[in-house]
């Protein structure tokens, strides 16, 4: 019988993994939840939501990332910062491996989300390889022609921004 480090290990700390977590924690389960970044995951870049129950006025992706950061926290939902490298699974172990060590788990739930494309056309026709969503490369683009291939409020906010 193999022994286990954790009943569940989540990867990615996103809405989705925090989420998961949050349930597991309260079910008094040995959960550990593993984020490379930040917890909130894609949110943390967003200006403002709209769409998310219980905000009528809208919130800042950054401070809906705090707040189920805060909420996992209260909840008992343990956490660490860490990358995972590879997975070795099997039907009864699953093995996250990290760059100076790997563990066991139960069980696995695998939350590690997606990201933006890196999509902006400075001429029409031409790819630039360059996301806007990055502050550090907007210098780039600032006096060239952009066309802007989404739409909304994170839009117009980058559009001023730049
Ligand atoms: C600019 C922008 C604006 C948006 N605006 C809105 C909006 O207004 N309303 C809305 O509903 N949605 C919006 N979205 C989409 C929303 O953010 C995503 O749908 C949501 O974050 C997906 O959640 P998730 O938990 O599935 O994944 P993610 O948020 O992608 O989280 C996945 C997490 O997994 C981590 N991870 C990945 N691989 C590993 C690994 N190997 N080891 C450890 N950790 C790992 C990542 O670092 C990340 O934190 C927006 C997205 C962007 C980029």
């Amino acid at each position: 019988m193999p022994a286990f480090d954790y009943d569940l290990v989540i990867i990615g700390a996103g809405p989705a993994g925090l989420t998961a977590g949050m349930y597991a924690a309260r079910a008094r389960m040995n959960v550990l939840l593993i984020e490379k970044a930040a917890p909130g995951g894609q949110i943390i870049v967003t200006d403002w939501i709209e769409n998310y129950p219980g905000f009528p006025e809208g919130i800042s992706g950054f401070d809906l990332a705090e707040k189920m950061k805060v909420q996992a926290e209260a909840l008992g939902l343990k956490m660490e910062t860490a990358e995972v490298q590879s997975l070795n699974l099997t039907p009864d172990v699953k093995e996250l491996v990290f760059q100076d060590k790997s563990i066991k788990a139960r069980s696995l739930i695998i939350a590690s989300g997606a990201s933006p494309k890196n999509w902006a056309s400075v001429k029409t026709g031409t790819w630039a390889r360059e996301s806007l969503f990055a502050p550090p490369v907007t210098p780039r683009f600032s006096r060239k022609k952009l066309w802007w291939p989404s739409a909304g409020e994170t839009r117009r906010s980058r559009k001023r921004f730049i």
